[in-house]
């Protein structure tokens, strides 16, 4: 298995009947030549449970490090309980789900709280949301929480934010994803980024390694190929280096400009 598997995101790799789609993730793993796969469970806009997948067993036995993202639509933060409380239960049903794929880590974004609310009551939300699942065993798999692009009062886009989220999850072992994108999106210095991050968490578990169609510190959130956007490609590939773990790319393309990507975050990590 790869030190630090690189891996691309591809969806949930079902057709609408759950049956392989084209072969499913791992068949585009290895069309890409990659050593990782990000998968969707379901519907990333939906709250639906995820079905056993087809796979299951293959993905299970595979060395291709496999990773799950979590439906955008959760939002353990919110104070609003008809999207909180079903947004915890759809994360420990993801998170089951995912386990029995062997998935290495389950990545939720940080989410957010509204305007008028006290951020402080999305923070506890989180704390709340490992403390319940810690009451029940834990999760089956480390969360990874993914810091985000823009919008007021989100838990995981300002450096600042990320410290108090810290303060309110750490000590149940949550884990960090960097996307590079967000973070710029954002405003961080991608020159400090993994050891500012790691001066709050301790930890950077995996790197989203994408370019942005926009400019540094827009608040947008569009992905771009890493040598197609607007941030420096070796300013990415730096992040990579110093993250020193597995890296995700979630760039627009087709298989064959995703194979050029592996290959080439793969040539500058064997320079490191
Ligand atoms: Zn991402």
């Amino acid at each position: 298995m790869a030190e630090h598997p690189i891996g691309v995101h591809v969806g949930p790799g079902l057709t609408e009947d759950n049956e392989l789609d084209a072969g499913g993730p791992l068949a585009r793993a290895a069309e890409m030549d990659a050593d990782g796969v990000q998968v969707f469970l379901g519907d990333p806009q939906g709250w639906k449970a995820p079905l056993p997948r087809p796979d299951a067993e293959d993905l299970l036995a595979s060395d291709v490090a496999v990773f799950v993202h979590a439906p955008y639509v959760l939002n353990v933060a919110s104070t609003n309980n008809r999207i909180r409380i079903p947004s915890r239960k759809n994360l420990a049903v993801h998170a089951r789900a995912s386990a029995a794929v062997g998935a290495r880590g389950m990545v939720v974004h940080g989410g957010h709280v509204l305007a008028k609310d006290d951020p402080a009551a999305g923070f506890d939300n989180w704390r709340k949301t490992f403390a319940r699942q810690a009451d029940d065993g834990g999760f089956p798999l480390p969360l990874l929480i993914e810091n985000t692009a823009g919008g007021d009062n989100a838990m995981a886009r300002e450096l600042g934010a990320v410290a108090r989220l810290w303060d309110a999850v750490g000590e149940f072992g949550a884990g960090f994803v960097l996307d590079t994108c967000h973070a710029w999106a954002a405003g961080w210095d991608l020159a400090t980024a993994v050891d500012d991050v790691r001066a709050i968490t301790g930890r950077v578990d995996l790197v989203h390694l994408n370019n942005s169609r926009d400019p540094h510190g827009s608040g947008r959130d569009r992905h771009a190929p890493l040598t197609g956007g607007e941030i420096p490609l070796e300013l990415l590939l730096e992040v990579a280096r110093a993250a020193d773990c597995p890296v995700v790319l979630e760039t627009p393309g087709d298989a064959a400009s995703h194979a050029e990507e592996v290959a080439l975050v793969r040539e500058a990590l064997r320079q490191a």
